[in-house]
C-alpha cells in the first residue's frame, strides 16, 4: 500500500507541475494548510477587532472600510499632449488619488544592529532637488519626518518651505532607537516602537509630534510607525494626540519573525482603525500580480506550511507583490501595480520610498549617481502614467477632508 501511495503521489506531483494543473494543486494545498487561519490569528483571537477595541496590529473588519467624496476622487481629465478628444481616454480614467510618502530619516547601515548615533544626514543636501523635480511632475511629497530630521535646521528650512507654500505635508515618522527618552535596551525587538511599554511609546512618539509641531509651526496629522512598527496601543495614542492618519500597515507583508507586526491579512484598501472613525488608515500600496494573484493571501499564508514548494512561484512569476516604491521595484512593475490597484477600485495610492535613497550610498537602492537618476526617471515616468490615468496627486488634508465618517 506503501509503494502504490507514493507511486500515487509522485504521478500526482508530476502532473501537477505542468502549468495546467498548478493551480488545482494549489487549491488542494490551499484547503490542507488554510484551516484554521481563515478564523483565527496566531494566537488564536479572532480576525478583526479585539476585545480591547483597537489594536490596530489585528485586521480591521470589513464594515470600516472608509468611503470617499466622489469629487475627491474623481478622475481628471487627461491634458498630455494637447489631446482633449471627449471619449478618447474616459474609459481608461480611475477614480482615485496618489500621495507620496517619504520616510524621511537618518543614514544608517540597514544590515548592522541598530545603534542610538552611528548615523549620518549628508543627504538632506539632496532634498531642494527632489522636491523642485516633484513640484514638476505634479507629485506631492508627505514627508515622514523622525527626531534626528526634526533637529536638523537643514532639513526644517528645506521641507518647511516646501510645507508653507502647500507644496508638500509634513508627518511624524518614529525611529524609536533614536528617539528619546532613551530608557529601552537597544535591540531588534525595541526598534518597533509597538514592542515598547505603552508608556514609553507614548513619550518617544509625544517627543518627536512636540519638536515637529515646534520646527514646522503647525501639529502633524499623518503618522508611521518605523518600520511599520505598530503595537496595541498605538491607536489610543494617536487619537490622542490629533493624529487623523495612520499609514503604517504593509498590507501582504509579515514582519514577525523580526518581531514586528504581521499585516498579511490586511485590506490594501483605507479603513477606519477606530470604532468612532477619527483614525484613518492608510494602508502603504502593495498589490500581488500574477497568474496567482487571487490566491495571493491564501498562498502566502499556505507557504509557512509548504514553504520551499511555494517559493518558487515568483521566480516562476506565477504570484509577485508589486510595491508602489522605486525601491527595488522598476517603473514597469510599478505601473502594473497601479493598474492592479486601479482595477480594484483603490481610493488613494500610497507610494513610498527613504529619503537616504536620494544619495548615493546610503540605502540597498541607490550605489551611484546613476542609480539616483534611474530614479528619478523611475518617478517621472510614473506620474506621467498616473496621469493619463486621471490620478492627481492629494495632500494629507484633502484625504482627512474628503473621509466619510
Ligand atoms: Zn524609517
Amino acid at each position: 500500500m506503501r509503494v502504490f501511495a507514493w507511486r500515487a503521489h509522485r504521478a500526482y506531483l508530476k502532473i501537477a507541475f505542468s502549468k495546467a494543473s498548478l493551480t488545482i494543486f494549489v487549491y488542494r494545498a490551499l484547503i490542507m494548510s488554510i484551516g484554521g487561519s481563515n478564523s483565527g490569528g496566531p494566537n488564536g483571537a479572532p480576525a478583526g477587532r479585539s476585545d480591547r477595541g483597537v489594536s490596530m496590529v489585528d485586521p480591521p473588519s470589513p464594515s470600516a472600510k472608509a468611503a470617499f467624496d466622489p469629487e475627491f476622487t474623481r478622475a481628471s481629465t487627461p491634458v498630455s499632449g494637447g489631446k482633449t478628444g471627449p471619449s478618447q481616454t474616459s474609459a481608461n480614467q480611475a477614480n482615485t488619488r496618489a500621495i507620496l510618502t517619504v520616510d524621511t530619516e537618518e543614514e544608517f547601515d540597514w544590515n548592522a544592529p541598530f545603534t542610538r548615533d552611528q548615523h549620518g544626514l549628508k543627504h538632506v543636501a539632496a532634498l531642494p532637488r527632489f522636491q523642485s523635480f516633484c513640484e514638476e511632475i505634479g507629485a506631492h511629497p508627505v514627508y515622514l519626518v523622525d527626531w534626528p530630521i526634526a533637529n536638523d535646521a537643514s532639513a526644517v528650512e528645506i521641507i518647511g518651505d516646501a510645507v508653507r507654500r502647500g507644496m508638500a505635508d509634513v508627518g511624524v515618522q518614529l525611529h524609536p532607537w533614536v528617539n528619546p527618552p532613551f530608557d529601552e535596551e537597544v535591540s531588534a525587538h525595541n526598534s518597533y516602537a509597538g514592542n515598547l511599554s505603552p508608556e514609553l511609546e507614548a513619550a518617544k512618539f509625544t517627543a518627536l509630534r512636540d519638536r515637529i509641531e515646534e520646527a514646522f509651526g503647525a501639529a502633524p496629522l499623518i503618522y508611521r510607525a518605523g518600520r511599520y512598527g505598530l503595537g496595541p496601543s498605538s491607536a489610543a495614542l494617536l487619537k490622542s494626540a490629533g493624529i487623523a492618519i495612520d499609514t503604517s500597515v504593509r498590507p501582504l507583508f509579515d514582519y514577525s519573525d523580526q518581531h514586528g507586526p504581521d499585516y498579511s491579512a490586511h485590506p490594501i484598501a483605507p479603513y477606519w482603525a477606530d470604532a468612532e472613525r477619527t483614525l484613518l488608515e492608510l494602508p502603504v500600496t502593495t498589490v500581488y500580480w500574477g497568474l496567482l494573484r487571487q490566491l495571493g493571501r491564501h498562498i502566502h499564508r499556505a507557504q509557512r506550511h509548504f514553504p520551499t514548494f511555494f517559493a518558487g512561484f515568483s521566480k516562476l512569476k506565477l504570484l509577485e507583490r508589486i510595491a508602489l516604491t522605486p525601491e527595488g521595484v522598476t517603473a514597469e512593475e510599478a505601473i502594473r501595480g497601479i493598474d492592479i490597484a486601479l482595477d480594484e477600485g483603490l481610493p488613494v495610492l500610497v507610494l513610498s520610498l527613504h529619503s537616504p535613497t536620494l544619495a548615493p550610498g546610503f540605502t540597498p537602492y541607490t550605489h551611484t549617481a546613476q542609480d539616483v537618476d534611474t530614479l528619478y526617471d523611475w518617478l517621472r515616468r510614473v506620474y506621467l502614467y498616473l496621469e493619463t490615468r486621471g490620478v492627481r496627486s492629494a495632500s494629507v488634508a484633502e484625504v482627512i477632508a474628503a473621509a466619510k465618517q
